[in-house]
């Protein structure tokens, strides 16, 4: 009987605690981002899958299809192919295939490359409902960047 007694105080006691954490969390600033209407400015040193870059100069990739990239990566998943162009004395890129399902984002693949043609993407919004969904042409995404860069 006698627990029965201190239960309402107690159930009171801590409708109060619960009330003071609520009415604290209330003048907050509000934390919660309302993805996907609002989305985050992620940090510099975020790694999203890797990416050609779009040299600023030139306005192309400064890949040289070198294949460097293509033996560091120890997840085998990228394929990087090549041609050399008339009156052009270094190999251009012409494919990038990178398989991101097996990407563990270790970054061997940049710190390999002698030209600084590929960097991490700040890209979050990944989803898809096929492995295939995963599997990026980077020279194919270059052309967009460089097209919404031109609008
Ligand atoms: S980050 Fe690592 S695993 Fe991913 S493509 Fe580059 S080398 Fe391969
Ligand atoms: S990204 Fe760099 S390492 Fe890879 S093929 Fe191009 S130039 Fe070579």
């Amino acid at each position: 009987m006698k627990t029965d007694i201190l239960a309402v105080p107690r159930g009171f006691w801590s409708l109060l605690t619960g009330m003071r954490v609520t009415l604290s969390q209330f003048f907050k600033p509000i934390v919660t981002v309302q993805y996907p209407r609002q989305t985050l400015k992620m940090p510099p040193r975020y790694r999203g899958h890797i990416e050609l870059i779009l040299d600023p100069e030139t306005q192309r990739s400064r890949c040289t299809a070198c294949k460097l990239c293509e033996r560091a990566c120890p997840s085998d998943c990228i394929l990087v192919e090549g041609a050399k162009f008339e009156g052009e004395k270094k190999k251009s890129v012409t494919q990038y295939e990178l398989d991101f399902t097996k990407c563990s984002l270790c970054g061997a693949c940049i710190e390999a490359c002698p030209s600084d043609a590929i960097k991490f993407s700040r890209e979050y919004n990944l989803a898809s409902t096929s492995k295939e969904g995963y599997h990026y042409d980077l020279v194919k995404r270059l052309a967009e960047e460089k097209e919404r860069k031109s609008l």
